[in-house]
């Protein structure tokens, strides 16, 4: 599985599974034990052993109590890393101790975001080629045959090369899926079904910090007219100019979403009414200036505001009293900014949006 996350990376979501993963290395490392007990001398392996248990069996309680997920799996990490690496050193069993440290590097990869599980690898990987460099040089002893070493250190790299690339590719295809669900291809704002999940979140951030939060709605006037006389690729145009127009003017961390046609919903969190009015008067002013000598038919906006009030934090009474604010709008001749006046009668609007 997989986090979403527009602007970060995607990282394996290892949170779900994270019990069952230091479980199962716990399992691993005693039935190894176990093993060497069985066929091996045991002298050098108890206190490596103990030592990665104690990190692993550290890592899960630091996990119960903080629910840190990134800083249980670097300790985690360290713990298998080293226990892997002196396996390598010595050897394991039959001398095939090599073997963990491939095991490691697809763990890297899964577990890591890709750019620290590359860093891992680079890293890992020098310390084994070294290893065998000083091997080499006479310097310290391996229980490896000279003749086996190309063939360890290609395999880890290969393994290497391999998780990499699957990695890479993944993530590429779930961001392009990522904007295909999120993103309106022919603005490049949010889409309806994202604008609307935003709001839902802005709406229980409102709620549970207890601060303000307007919004939008804002319908491109005689649009039809403008397709029908112009043609609907320009008004295609119009409707991108129009999205970069407002991309311009809002704030970073307000919200843009194309909700229908030629309407649009921006969300501004931290936004009282009075706020949100001196940005709608900017995005109208804007809209009438930039459009104005663009065709034969003026282009403008109307917009309806809405602010959330305590009690009422319902996505279909916002959006309710801002369509209602900018059906106002129309009514009153279009190319205007109308704020939702609502009766203080603390119940929310009855009509619902479809
Ligand atoms: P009003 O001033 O009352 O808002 O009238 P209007 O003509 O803007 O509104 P209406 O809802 O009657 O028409 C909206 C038009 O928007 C109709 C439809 O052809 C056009 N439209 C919807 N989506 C697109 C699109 O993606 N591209 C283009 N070019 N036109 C679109
Ligand atoms: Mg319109
Ligand atoms: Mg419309």
């Amino acid at each position: 599985m997989f986090i979403l996350d527009d602007n970060k990376d995607f990282k394996f979501n290892i949170e779900k599974n994270i019990k069952s993963f230091l479980l199962i290395s716990t399992i691993v490392i005693l039935i190894y034990t176990l093993l060497h007990y069985i066929y091996e001398d045991l002298n050098f392996y108890i206190p490596i052993f103990i030592l990665s248990l104690i990190g692993i069996i550290g890592g899960y309680i630091y996990y119960k109590n903080t629910k840190n997920c990134i800083k249980t799996m670097i300790i985690f990490f360290i713990s298998i890393s080293v226990l892997t690496y002196l396996v390598f050193l010595i050897g394991g069993l039959g001398n095939l101790g090599f073997i963990w440290s491939i095991f490691l590097i697809e763990i890297a990869y899964f577990l890591l975001p890709i750019k620290y599980a590359n860093r891992f690898v680079f890293f890992y990987t020098t310390l084994i080629v070294f290893s065998i460099l000083l091997y080499l040089k006479g310097i310290i002893n391996l229980p490896y045959e000279k003749s086996s070493l190309f063939t360890i250190v290609i395999s880890i790299m290969i393994t290497a090369y391999v998780a990499n690339t699957i990695i890479k590719e993944i993530l590429e295809n779930l961001q392009n899926l990522a904007k295909l669900a999120n993103f309106d291809t022919l603005t490049s704002v949010y889409n309806r079904r994202k604008i609307f999940q935003t709001l839902n979140d802005e709406l229980y951030r409102a709620k549970r910090y207890k601060r303000p939060l307007s919004i939008l709605m804002i319908d491109i006037d005689n649009f039809k007219k403008l397709n029908d006389n112009l043609g609907h690729q320009f008004g295609d145009k119009v409707l991108q100019d129009f999205a970069i127009l407002l991309k311009n003017i809002v704030r970073k961390t307000d919200v843009i979403g194309r909700i229908g046609g030629e309407e649009f919903l921006v969300i501004l969190p931290e936004t009282t009414l009075e706020g949100a009015k001196n940005v709608a008067e900017k995005i109208r002013k804007s809209v009438e200036d930039y459009f104005k000598g663009y065709c034969t038919i003026n282009i403008t906006v109307s917009i309806g505001i809405a602010q959330v009030r305590e009690p009422i934090y319902s996505i279909d009474s916002i959006l309710y009293e801002a369509d209602v604010a900018m059906y106002k709008a129309k009514n009153a001749g279009k190319n205007k900014v109308e704020i939702y006046k609502h009766e203080n009668t603390g119940q929310s609007p009855q009509l619902k949006l479809s």
